[in-house]
C-alpha cells in the first residue's frame, strides 16, 4: 500500500535535526532510535489498551499519549488542534513519521472505514494475489484472528527465506 514515504503537509513536516537520531528513553538509559526508513518502526515500550504504543513525558500535555503522536511532535512539531495522524500504513504499533499522516478526525474515521471494508472484501477473495485458489481447503490456511494465506505462496516464501539465510 505505501509505495511513496508521507507526503508532509505543506509547509511543515520537514524532516528535523532530530529524527533518525535517537531519543533518551528516561528512566531506562537506552536510546530508541527511529531509523530513517520506508519500513515499519514499532514501538519497543509500552503499549495501551488502545493498541497503540503509550508514551509518558513529564514535559509534554498531556503527560502520557499515543506513541506515534510523540515522536511526531519531537520530530516535526506541534499537531494542529483537530487533526489526527493517520497511520498510512495501518499498523497501529508503527511511530514512523513517514507512515503518519495528519488529518482531520472525520478524514480519519472515513479510511478506518474503508480499510475495514476492504478487509473484508479480502475475507472473500477466492484465489490469493498470485492467483492460486483459496476456495481449494487443501491450499487455504486461516490463523488464528481469522487471516487467510495461500499455503503454495507460504511455503514458497519459507523456501525463499531458506535459501536467503543460506545453508548452516
Ligand atoms: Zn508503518
Ligand atoms: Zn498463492
Amino acid at each position: 500500500m505505501l509505495n511513496e514515504p508521507a507526503s508532509p503537509p505543506s509547509g511543515e513536516g520537514q524532516p528535523s535535526e532530530v529524527f533518525p537520531h535517537s531519543f533518551v528513553l528516561p528512566g531506562r538509559n537506552a536510546r530508541f532510535r527511529v531509523p530513517w526508513t520506508d519500513e515499519c518502526v514499532e514501538w519497543p515500550m509500552s503499549v495501551g489498551s488502545h493498541g497503540y504504543g503509550q508514551k509518558t513525558d513529564r514535559s509534554m500535555t498531556p503527560r502520557v499519549m499515543p506513541a506515534h503522536r510523540w515522536v511526531w511532535m519531537k520530530d516535526r512539531g506541534p499537531i494542529p488542534p483537530g487533526l489526527a495522524l493517520d497511520h498510512l500504513c495501518r499498523n497501529k504499533l508503527c511511530v514512523n513519521p513517514r507512515h503518519l499522516e495528519p488529518v482531520t478526525y472525520t478524514e480519519n474515521n472515513r479510511r478506518a472505514l474503508l480499510a475495514r471494508t476492504e478487509k473484508r472484501q479480502r475475507a472473500k477473495q477466492s484465489v490469493c494475489k498470485r492467483g492460486h485458489s483459496l476456495l481449494d481447503a487443501d491450499n487455504l490456511i486461516v490463523r488464528a484472528g481469522g487471516k487467510r494465506q495461500c499455503r503454495t505462496c507460504v511455503n514458497v516464501n519459507q523456501r525463499l527465506s531458506r535459501i536467503r539465510r543460506g545453508p548452516r
